[in-house]
């Protein structure tokens, strides 16, 4: 007789301890490895979404790729981009393909100097942007009036290359003993970069200076002096830093540069005060800033490793990066990395990225 036997008891033992017991802590397993999993990739989405916004990255592109790999977690798309871009209704705006035309910039406004026409006709208008001009000058701040030949020579109206999957080298503080090594691994490979420079006015920077152009890199201002809390006391004298290096680069050259890397990346602690009225002032003269989103930390005495390393985890993911490197007398590191570097841009067997150089058709990497 099976019931009330010795084995029914067993059986219904083994059967009360599977429900009570087995089957509750399976479930709490898999449900417990399903939060970790949510909450992992929730903390990736946020810190992605903290350096696309840090990194200065403005790409549709960027923020379609991140939202391919966590639309799972999110309600809509909208929502993503709203967040993704919630400091600026422009780049979102573009981002969400609004106005396809947002990335044409208008120049114009830019390059001219400023003018007082007092026969304007003012009949009509409204809003700030119609205000006489004469109210306007009067307003504007004396170091409008520096240099007025200190302009950059944009064209009219800028469209930006679409430049996806591109990487950028740029080597700032240059030139230097260096400079000519630097040039040599670009050229065997045949690749272009940028070079933001301190031109010191000597002979054998002028020289250096002239092989960066000759070979077609592009020239972008740095600094004349490098000096911090000299560059960074007023508008004033950052425009006189800037115009001295400018000059010199010029009569080396012969190059108009357009674009320019502020010593330090243009959010650093010694700008502060100015930053804001630096950055409106270099804009409204047309000339144009890169900062970067990946930095090598080569001038920060990083190891071949660490520089290798840094640009390896830092543009894996981004489809536009903007590396930070040094041309300067102590940069023996990374002229040792600078080939490897090189190779793995171009090859990694993960994605496969071209090497351009910034020019006033790519889209900033500002902070
Ligand atoms: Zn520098």
């Amino acid at each position: 007789m099976y019931f009330g036997s010795v084995r029914f008891f067993k059986h219904v033992i083994v059967c009360v301890t599977i429900l009570l017991i087995i089957v509750p802590t399976v479930f709490c397993f898999i449900l417990g490895s399903k939060a970790s999993k949510l909450e992992n990739e929730n903390g990736e989405l946020k810190s992605e979404i903290t350096d696309l916004r840090l990194s200065g990255h403005q790409s549709r592109y960027e923020a379609d790729e991140l939202y391919e790999i966590y639309k799972e977690n999110l309600e809509n798309k909208d929502d993503f981009l709203k967040l993704v871009y919630r400091d600026s209704p422009e780049l979102y705006r573009n981002a969400v393909g609004i106005e396809e035309a947002l990335p044409t910039v208008s120049t114009s406004a830019l390059t001219a100097a400023p003018v007082t026409d007092e026969s304007a006709d003012n009949s009509g208008s409204v809003g700030i942007e119609d205000e006489p001009e004469e109210a306007l000058a009067d307003d504007a701040p004396s170091y409008e009036q520096l240099y007025p030949d200190l302009y950059a020579e944009l064209p009219e109206n800028i469209i930006y290359n679409d430049d996806m999957d591109y990487v950028y080298l740029t080597f700032d503080d240059g030139p230097s003993k260096y400079t000519q090594s630097i040039l040599d691994y670009l050229d065997k490979y045949d690749i272009k970069a940028t070079f933001f420079v301190v031109p010191d006015g000597s002979e054998e920077s002028s020289k250096r200076l002239q092989s960066i152009a000759k070979a077609g890199h592009t020239i972008g201002i740095h600094t004349a002096t490098h000096e911090y809390n000299k560059i960074y006391e007023s508008v004033e004298s950052y425009l006189e830093d800037f115009k001295t290096a400018y000059d010199r680069v010029y009569e080396a050259t012969g190059v108009k540069c357009k674009l320019f890397r502020f010593p330090g990346g243009s959010i650093n602690d010694y700008n502060t005060e100015i930053r804001d009225d630096l950055i409106a002032e270099m804009t409204r003269r047309g000339f144009i800033y890169f900062d970067w989103n990946v930095d090598t930390s080569d001038a920060m005495g990083a190891t071949w490793t660490e520089m290798y390393n840094n640009v390896r985890t830092q543009t894996i993911d981004k489809n536009r990066a903007v590396i930070l490197m040094h041309d300067y007398n102590g940069g023996y590191n990374t002229i040792l990395v600078l080939e490897d570097i090189i190779k793995w841009i171009i090859g990694n067997g993960q994605r496969t990225f071209h090497i351009g150089q910034l020019s006033e058709f790519v889209k900033p990497v500002q902070f």
